[in-house]
């Protein structure tokens, strides 16, 4: 059993830092809203007062934040990890943050210690009960520490060297911003050419984006997001791939307009609802034009 420091308890890292705790793994953790640590100290989790002194002894640390800025301050920040990482110890980054950031923050930790980027699909239910799918980028000999602790999270797939975990989880989720755009779109046709809602529903189901509407379908249904994978990270992903492909000379026309759908609904106050909150925009969007 390891001794890990966990780093992030929002919606995804909480049942992740409790499936490791319950694993028999040893657990430090830290959250920037000290309140969320309660439950996991109640089940036997260590509290840090600050990422640094979460990273001490710890054989992994794990981050589960939410976007390249907070890994930032997490790492780099007053009292940050980077300060503390010793050699030997894994960095294990699990936020959805892209290639880019990943590489850069890398290459200025302290000599000795790596940096594996393991970000993951599926949401909290997947966390819950751990069936994620994670998508690993490390050099072998990391990829081989690092299985054994993840794969009590989910099923585990060596993506590619360093960064590469974090690029595959763009292309994913290049595919979830489509999918959920094109259910919006698909239903606010299916408004205009006044078919029942129910109905086109029922169709979809049996369609290429088949998947998302069955996992969205109760939301779509009863108008009620509650966060699940919060609209303003669903938003943050599609300005990741989008910024990623333009600095490789991509231009990616289809991700760009479904970027702008999220964009839009964050800005009509969806931002920290479930991302399935685009399909009421988008159909809201069409009623009005
Ligand atoms: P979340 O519920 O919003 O939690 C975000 C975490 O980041 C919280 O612990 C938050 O601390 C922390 N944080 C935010 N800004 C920070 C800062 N400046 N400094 C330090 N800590 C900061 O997000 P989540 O749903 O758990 O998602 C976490 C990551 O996984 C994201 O990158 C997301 O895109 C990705 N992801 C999510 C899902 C999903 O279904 N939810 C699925 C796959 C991947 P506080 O508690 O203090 O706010």
């Amino acid at each position: 059993m390891a001794k890990i420091g966990f780093l992030g308890l929002g919606e995804m890292g909480t049942p992740m830092a409790r499936r490791l705790l319950r694993a028999g793994h040893e657990l430090t953790v830290w959250n920037r809203s000290p309140e969320k640590t309660a439950s996991l100290e109640k089940e036997g989790a260590a509290v840090a007062p600050s990422p640094g002194r979460a990273a001490a002894g710890a054989d992994f640390v794990i981050t589960m934040l939410a976007t390249p800025d907070a890994l930032e301050q997490v790492l780099f920040g007053t009292e940050g990890l980077a300060a503390t990482l010793a050699p030997g110890q894994i960095l294990i980054d699990m936020s959805t943050v892209g290639p880019d950031e990943v590489r850069s923050a890398a290459a200025r930790l302290p000599k000795g210690t790596s940096l594996v980027d393991a970000p993951v699909r599926g949401s909290v239910p997947q966390a819950t009960e751990g069936h994620l799918d994670i998508f690993v980028g490390a050099t072998d000999p990391d990829y081989g520490r690092v299985r054994p602790i993840l794969e009590v999270l989910g099923s585990v797939r060596h993506a590619g060297g360093p960064g590469s975990g974090a690029s595959m989880k763009l292309v994913a989720n290049l595919v979830l911003g489509a999918a959920i755009v094109t259910l919006g779109e698909a239903l606010a046709l299916g408004e205009s050419l006044e078919l029942q809602r129910n109905t086109v529903l029922d169709v979809l189901v049996d369609s290429p984006i088949g998947p998302i509407v069955k996992t969205k379908r109760a939301n779509v249904e009863s108008g009620r997001y509650a966060p699940s994978f919060k609209l303003r990270h669903a938003e943050k992903d599609l300005r990741l791939v989008t910024e990623a492909a333009a600095a490789r000379g991509r231009d990616l026309k289809q991700a760009q307009a479904n970027r702008a759908w999220l964009d839009e609904a964050a800005e009509h106050g969806a931002a920290d609802l479930d991302f399935s909150a685009v399909v009421a925009t988008i159909a809201k969007g069409e009623r009005e034009r």
